[in-house]
């Protein structure tokens, strides 16, 4: 009954509909092919590129280290191999719980059986004036990371505004080009969002041995033109007006102040939710037979102390995409797993297991100053995450420090010489005598 329907209507009809092809939409559609989903799958994008992993972008890809083809999902063969029609170049608009139906911009309208929501968030935009200037630029898509990459030859004075993991991130691979780089951020230490202050200094201490001029507690006042025009006739960016600490000079400004998920259609259409779409335990939304997986997924996370997060990241995004398309195979699931985290700056190699925010105590284990050291934050005395920077060996043992949620002396934690999984055993044997 159900097909006669859409045969009678002629409305193009998937299976499932993944709309957005970033990380987590990409990753739903090859989880359901190896759960053995049979069904028809098509992944809708507003980019017009194959699906490609994000991170590389202010890492490897913006220095030029990998090409685009190294940073693909899958490689292009892939998707047509396990029929999955990757439907590019289109944005979706609106959606129609009642007839299971998504439009796109073009006005095209497709049918689905479930629906998938997985289109993270686009990048804040600053909200003074001169933001739309051409040369202000954001770290979020190949099309932005080719755009500054083509123009770096003639760009001396880079000015980013936002200290969090992709402006710094940036300012390394800036920096290493040669280039005069400043960060402009708003509170008192960078990576405020993030991490503890310790992480911060050791981070600002390390970029402005780099020669990066990092500039903190600095509000942004308006983005000043140079009165030239420029490409395509409009003025063209000369400098950062900042309240109280002058105008900084600037050739080009990228802007990394965190993203607004992309969830108006859903919303629109009746799904809860308001930073993000609200999803339970299997991604579902309010809306029969809708899921939202990924950056604009917000769930209940146990290691935000049952708090109702989003959460940026590729292992958030994997894991969600893995449950929903074990819930839509009919497979069942539940996926409760410690979040993990990693940004490359200069050497560093920092790796983050655990949520910190809500902690009480820190313990440093390590010395900074040799530049592989972590930092433990506990809670009520229990380890809720680790800051691991070149320190690889705690960052996988810190993963059973936090599942189990063991309570282990700081001078255990503390003390480098103490394997964490040492420390663990040899508490856990404590609780159970
Ligand atoms: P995205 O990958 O953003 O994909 C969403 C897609 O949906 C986009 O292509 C978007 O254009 C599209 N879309 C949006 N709205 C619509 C619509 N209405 N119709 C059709 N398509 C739509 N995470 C880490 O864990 N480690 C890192 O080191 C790290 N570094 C990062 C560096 C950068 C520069 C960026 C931008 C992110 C980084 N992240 C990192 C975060 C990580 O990339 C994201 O968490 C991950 O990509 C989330 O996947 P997603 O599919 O939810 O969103």
């Amino acid at each position: 009954m159900e097909s006669d329907q859409r045969m009678i209507s002629k409305i193009p009809f998937y299976d499932v509909v993944i709309v957005g092809a970033g990380h987590a939409g990409a990753q739903t559609a090859v989880a359901l092919r190896q759960q053995a989903f049979a069904g028809s799958i098509a992944l809708m994008g507003d980019e017009c590129e194959l699906p490609y992993e994000r991170p590389p972008l202010s890492k490897d890809y913006f220095s030029g280290e990998k090409s685009f083809e190294r940073i693909l999902i899958r490689p292009e063969a892939y998707w047509g191999e396990r029929a999955i029609n990757l439907m590019l170049g289109r944005r979706v608009v609106s959606v129609c719980p009642e007839a299971h139906t998504v439009t796109t911009k073009r006005g095209e309208t497709i049918g689905y059986g479930k629906l998938v929501w997985a289109t993270g968030g686009s990048p804040r935009q600053l909200a003074c004036g001169g933001r739309d200037l051409p040369n202000v630029c954001y770290v979020k898509t190949r099309a932005d990371v080719d755009g500054m990459r083509s123009q770096l030859s003639e760009l001396h004075n880079i000015v980013i505004i936002g200290g969090g993991y992709i402006g710094l991130e940036a300012a390394a691979v800036l920096s290493k080009l040669g280039k005069k780089v400043v960060v402009l951020e708003a509170l008192d230490r960078v990576l405020a969002r993030v991490a503890g202050p310790t992480l911060s200094r050791f981070f600002e201490a390390e970029h402005r041995a780099h020669g990066v001029d990092i500039r903190l507690g600095i509000k942004v006042k308006a983005l000043v033109g140079s009165g030239q025009p420029y490409g395509d006739g409009r003025d063209k960016i000369c400098g950062v007006e900042t309240e109280g600490s002058g105008t900084v000079p600037a050739d080009i400004v990228i802007v990394g102040i965190g993203i607004v998920p992309a969830v108006e259609p859903l919303l629109a259409a009746g799904a809860e939710g308001a930073n993000g779409v609200d999803v339970d335990e299997n991604c579902c939304t309010t809306l029969a037979d809708v899921y939202a997986v990924g950056d604009c997924a917000a769930h209940i996370n146990s290691f935000a102390g049952g708090q109702r997060i989003r959460l940026e990241s590729v292992q958030n995004a994997n894991d969600q995409a893995t449950t929903v398309a074990k819930v839509i195979a009919g497979k069942t699931t539940s996926h409760n797993n410690v979040p993990w985290f990693w940004s490359n700056q200069y050497d560093l190699r920092l790796q983050t297991v655990g949520l910190s925010s809500g902690h009480d105590d820190t313990i440093i284990r390590g010395e900074p100053s040799t530049r592989s050291f972590s930092i433990i934050y506990l809670r009520e005395g229990k380890v809720i995450a680790l800051d691991c920077v070149n320190a690889t060996k705690d960052y996988v043992q810190g993963f059973a420090l936090i599942r189990e949620q063991l309570s282990i002396p700081s001078a255990q934690l503390a003390n480098p010489a103490i394997d964490l999984k040492d420390a663990a055993r040899s508490s856990s044997l404590r609780v159970s005598a």
